[in-house]
């Protein structure tokens, strides 16, 4: 209650948009911090071929705990670090932490795939390929093995930078995936030019089909759709054993979302796989 009329006042004393500013300053002064001090956590979010129950993917999601602002989420983090010229070195950070763990997992998984997320911002280096090229290289991980997720955002003001860096990696082996399609204002010409083979569809649109027979229609399109072109389709944010069971039946996606795992940190990682595994075979039996 005194943390709650403290802020009342400093919000009262010069107004929530100072607040927010502060705030935003805070979290860029700590981040630059952890960042010198390789803070910042990759956890892993395991991806699964929905009509085999394997495991054929992970997601690389940014974690962060600040000793003083406590535990601060990747929208807030990484949009501070996206308007404050961190992005670059954060982005770095993750893909070479990223691929690094999933090379060391070779042994056991040889063709476990991890997918990074890619801001608009490092797409737009001229050099951003490559140094993604060399990095695949120096770890000896092969390249297929790597999947840039992307979203729409790239083409509000990609001067040709982007895309470009974008058909460099696909040109290397490296894959590349759109992210959050159907979220936002998705527009279906971009599909086609985006040089992308994997379609993750996000969980806006899967959320709402145990509920409505239309959503289920469009999801079940937007599925066709992507296989059509071809690409292999990821839905995000499968929650329940109903839209794990709706998916499915659709053949041939992956799936990603709570039922199976949150995103882990990689010493629970092989756990969170043989769990998985486990289930879904029994499920599929
Ligand atoms: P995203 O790339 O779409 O990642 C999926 C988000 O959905 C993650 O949120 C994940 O924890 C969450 N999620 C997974 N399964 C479920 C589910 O069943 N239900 C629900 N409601 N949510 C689920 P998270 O980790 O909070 O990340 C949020 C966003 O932050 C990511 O969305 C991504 O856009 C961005 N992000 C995270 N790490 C990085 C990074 O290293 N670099 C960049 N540029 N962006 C990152
Ligand atoms: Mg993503
Ligand atoms: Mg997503
Ligand atoms: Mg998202």
């Amino acid at each position: 209650a005194a943390k709650e009329s403290g802020r009342d006042r400093v919000e009262s004393y010069d107004g929530p948009v100072a607040a927010r500013h502060r705030r935003g300053l805070d979290v860029e002064r700590r981040l630059r911090i952890a960042l010198a001090k390789g803070d910042l956590d990759v956890h892993y979010q395991p991806i699964l071929a929905l009509d085999t129950g394997r495991v054929v993917s992970v997601e690389a999601l940014a974690r962060w705990t600040d000793p003083v602002l406590g535990r601060v989420g990747p929208d807030e983090f990484i949009a501070v670090a996206e308007r404050s010229a961190l992005i670059g070195e954060l982005g770095s950070y993750v893909l070479n932490r990223a691929v690094g763990d999933v090379r060391g997992l070779s042994e056991q998984y040889p063709d476990l795939r991890v997918a990074v997320n890619v801001s608009p911002i490092q797409l737009r280096a001229a050099a951003f390929a490559d140094h993604v090229a060399v990095l695949v290289a120096r770890h000896g991980l092969a390249p297929q093995r790597l999947v840039i997720e992307v979203t729409e955002s790239l083409f509000v003001s990609d001067d040709g930078v982007g895309l470009r860096n974008l058909q460099r990696l696909r040109r290397r082996g490296i894959e590349v995936a759109i992210d959050d399609f159907g979220s936002g204002y998705s527009s279906l010409n971009y599909l086609s030019r985006l040089p992308a083979s994997i379609l993750k569809v996000d969980q806006v649109l899967t959320r709402s089909i145990a509920e409505d027979p239309r959503s289920l229609s469009v999801l079940r399109a937007v599925v066709e759709l992507g296989r059509s072109l071809p690409m292999q389709v990821v839905a995000e944010g499968i929650e329940t054993q109903e839209m794990h069971d709706i998916v499915r039946g659709f053949g041939q996606c992956l799936g990603q979302g709570w039922l199976y795992s949150a995103a882990v940190p990689l010493d629970q990682l092989p756990d969170a796989i043989t769990a998985i595994q486990a289930r879904e075979t029994i499920a599929t039996a």
